[in-house]
């Protein structure tokens, strides 16, 4: 270390640096005035200045010297101290050592060098801080320091040398422990220091693996906390919670353990009433939190709670020695609810047996229970009933054989009578094992069916039942049956002996029976005709194959005529069937709604019939033929006058009627004779034939050698017209007539009339207006035509008329 300056006096200090100002000042001064040409007092600074350098330089020199001398004597002073103080060093158990600024050994202990017990490193002072450092490496001190392992390690010390951080920890030879650690000097030197803690370390080994043992000793403890199945709960002294295992929380799910813990016990009531409130607490939250705290450590035994969760819990408090208090819930809702289950169902047992006995007497059979040892258990008042000789109650837990010997006794069974006691062995024998009922016939006529059971437990249920109304509804029934069948059988005979068919459909029109004549008549329908076919289907059957020959062309059509004919049954109707058959169906409705019907095979009658109407067409076509002629007569007129009349009538149409006389035939017949009269009458007759064209025009002889016209829907003029056409074909003719005044071919006169028919007018009027009209024709001259109404028309004519 250099010795300290010696400390300087401040005044001389001044004093020196006063003369130094002045010499420098005066110095100045005087290149001051010298610059400006004034040498005098330039001159006079110039000394001033060499003074003042003078008096400095001397005090400088003085001060040297002192120092000087000074610095001899604090090198030996700190000579003596470094010496004082590497022996007071030495005494130091911890390893000391200083490096200067270059990191060169300036100073260490005893302690620094002892590298290992009786082992003590040469280290001269000046030695680099890196060499110190490989030596010490070389030495063998560190532990498990492998020769390859040292340029590592020198470089991590050196890395970490002067960064002042915490101190390293290095393990040493013989288990020992050194904590190295340095300090900065403000010489820019270091102070290396080397503790042994091997002492501390071990105990802080000990402690560690105290701590790990403790930790683990707890873990342990808490799994088997929470692996108990019953939640635990301990409160120390000032009953704070401070431990609750996961059993608890799941019981108590509303108060986390984390946040629970370090709670009180009424804090945790609290919180626990807040999340629900115990069904006796409910309304009396004070009353019965201060209850729950003044039992708290005065509790006799374990107690059944609702957690507000649901779950029932087994809890059973206890305070120990040390005033903690430890309580263990066990769940035992399942056992509560199994409790409740079993009560509910005991309860639903007691109700069903009641209900069972209820309804066992509100049965409308007797009913009787024998045990497995035949002997009586149950038996309801039916029975009683049944059988009223017996007194039941008295036979409750007697045999069933005691039973039977009774009833036999009293002679009430008539099938016992005389073999009393093989019907016991019968009846004992089958108790329970019957493969069918038995029906069992009572002294007073009842009949009584037994039904027998034997059930799992070997018990015999047997149940009776007075089927007496029965036996007798099936005796009625089958007499019933009986008459019933015979009557089929003869309505069957009669139908079959019927001379025609006959069918009857029921209300949904399906064939409930026929007779074969039936089928007979309908050979191409037969196949279907069975019984449950319909008549629809029957008749569409037939008609696709030509049963009917009216359905050719139009089976549709024709069918639902005579399904509508079948089903209205009311009308008689004629089927015309092949080969020229024909037959009459007649059907008509029963009260079932069916439908019943008669078919007649009507083939000669509808021949005949045919024949009749032919010759009646043909007579009355004779009757109302002109036999002359060959046209119509009178009587035809008369006829179509009479229809045309009221149908003009109905139509309001115009009806006309043109009456039509031969000129003098008279005198024909006299020039020619009879036979020639009929020719001409004959050929006037085809002449006028010829003039109508329309088939409602009627022409007739009226009479002699009159004829007439019908002409319906024909105005007076167009009656002039056809009129005229008559006369015109006549003309046309000439048939000569030489006596005739008039002409000398034939001619005629005519009277025309038309009306519109009135309902209250004959049709007499009609043909007298007409008539009316010839007479005047003929006394107008003959040969000519007039009207009802004359005038233009009877001008028209005569100015037409030949001359
Ligand atoms: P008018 O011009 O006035 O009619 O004179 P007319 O001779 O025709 O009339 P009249 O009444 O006097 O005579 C009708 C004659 O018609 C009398 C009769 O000999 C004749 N006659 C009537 N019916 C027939 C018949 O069926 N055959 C023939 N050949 N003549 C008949
Ligand atoms: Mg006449
Ligand atoms: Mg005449």
């Amino acid at each position: 270390m250099p010795p300290a300056p010696p400390r300087e006096d401040p005044l001389a200090l001044l004093v020196a640096a006063a003369c130094g100002a002045a010499g420098l000042g005066a110095l100045g001064l005087a290149a001051a005035w010298w610059h400006a040409e004034r040498a005098a007092p330039a001159l006079l600074a110039a000394g001033l200045a060499l003074l003042a350098v003078a008096g400095l330089h001397w005090r400088l020199a003085r001060r040297a010297r002192q120092w000087a001398g000074e610095a001899q004597a604090a090198r030996q002073a700190a000579q003596q101290a470094r010496a004082q103080l590497a022996a007071t060093l030495d005494i130091l158990p911890d390893g000391l050592a200083i490096y200067d600024a270059d990191d060169r050994l300036v100073l260490c202990n005893a302690s620094y060098r002892a590298v290992a017990p009786g082992v003590t490193l040469p280290l001269e002072y000046g030695l680099r801080f890196e060499e110190v450092l490989r030596r010490i490496a070389a030495s063998g001190e560190l532990t498990g320091l492998r020769p390859e392992d040292v340029d590592p390690w020198l470089a991590q010390r050196l890395a970490s040398h002067r960064t002042f951080s915490d101190p390293a920890v290095q393990e040493v030879c013989g288990d020992r422990w050194m904590q190295l650690s340095e300090r900065r000097l403000d010489d820019g030197g270091v102070v290396v220091l080397r503790t042994d803690i091997t002492d501390t370390v071990h105990k802080e080994r000990a402690l560690q693996q105290a701590l790990q043992d403790a930790e683990n000793a707890q873990r342990s403890l808490r799994e088997a906390v929470d692996a108990m199945p019953a939640g635990l709960e301990i409160y120390d002294a000032q009953d704070r919670l401070v431990l609750c295992n996961e059993h608890m929380e799941r019981l108590r799910p509303q108060l986390p353990v984390h946040t629970s813990l370090g709670k009180t016990y009424e804090d945790l009531l609290r919180e626990g009433l807040r999340q629900g409130v115990p069904e006796e607490a409910s309304g009396q939250e004070e009353l019965w939190l201060a209850h729950e705290l003044a039992l708290r450590g005065h509790r006799q035994g374990p107690e059944v709670r609702r957690c507000p969760g649901g779950a029932w819990v087994h809890r059973h408090e206890c305070r120990t020695p040390s005033g903690m208090t430890v309580c263990v819930s066990l769940d035992i809702t399942d056992l509560i609810e199994q409790r409740h289950k079993a009560e509910a169902a005991r309860q639903e047992s007691q109700r069903t047996r009641q209900l069972l006995e209820r309804a066992v007497e509100a049965l409308p059979v007797s009913i009787e229970i024998f045990d497995e040892q035949d002997r009586l258990v149950l038996f309801n008042q039916q029975l009683s009933r049944m059988y009223p000789h017996m007194n039941y109650a008295q036979y409750l837990g007697r045999s069933f054989a005691d039973i039977l010997r009774h009833s036999v006794e009293t002679e009430k069974i008539p099938s016992a009578q005389g073999r009393e006691e093989a019907w016991i062995a019968e009846r004992l024998s089958e108790h329970g094992s019957r493969a069918s009922n038995l029906v069992q016939r009572l002294a007073d006529g009842r009949w009584i069916n037994v039904y027998e059971t034997r059930t799992p437990e070997n018990y015999v249920v047997a149940v009776r039942l007075d089927i007496t109304n029965l036996i007798e509804q099936r005796q009625a029934l089958e007499a019933a049956q009986e008459a019933a069948q015979a009557a089929q059988q003869l309505l069957r005979d009669a139908v079959e002996s019927l001379p025609e068919g006959f069918a009857l459909f029921d209300a949904e029109d399906r064939l409930v029976v026929c007779n074969a004549q039936y089928r007979r008549l309908y050979p191409i329908s037969a196949p279907m005709i069975v019984p449950g076919n319909t008549f629809e289907q029957i008749a569409r059957y037939g008609a696709e194959r030509g049963q009917y020959p009216d359905a050719a062309g139009q089976v549709e059509a024709w069918l639902a005529r005579c399904v509508a004919d079948h089903r209205a049954a009311r009308h008689t109707v004629l089927q015309r069937l092949p080969e020229g058959r024909w037959v009459q169906a007649d059907e008509r409705r029963t009260p079932q709604g069916g439908i019943a019907g008669v078919r007649t095979d009507v083939t000669q009658l509808v021949r005949k019939e045919q024949e009749l109407a032919a010759a009646n067409a043909k007579l009355a076509l004779l009757s109302t033929t002109d036999g002359v002629t060959g046209i119509g007569n009178r009587r035809r007129f008369d006829e179509r006058l009479a229809v045309e009349w009221l149908r003009c009538g109905r139509q309001r149409l115009p009806l006309a009627v043109v009456l039509i006389d031969i000129d003098h035939f008279k005198l024909y017949n006299d020039h020619y004779g009879h036979l020639a009269g009929d020719e001409c009458l004959r050929r006037v007759a085809q002449l006028l034939q010829a003039t109508i064209r329309r088939a409602d025009e009627v022409t007739a002889r009226y009479g002699g050698e009159e004829f007439v016209l019908l002409l319906p829907d024909t105005p007076l003029p167009a009656a002039v017209t056809v009129a005229q056409r008559c006369m015109d074909s006549l003309r046309n003719a000439a048939l000569p007539h030489p006596r005739s005044p008039t002409a000398p071919v034939i001619t005629f006169s005519v009277g025309i009339a038309s009306v519109v028919p009135h309902a209250d007018a004959s049709s007499d009027t009609l043909v007298q207006a007409a008539d009316a009209a010839l007479y005047r024709a003929k006394y107008g001259g003959r040969n000519r035509m007039e009207t009802f109404d004359p005038g233009p028309v009877a001008q028209a004519s005569a100015a037409a008329a030949p001359p």
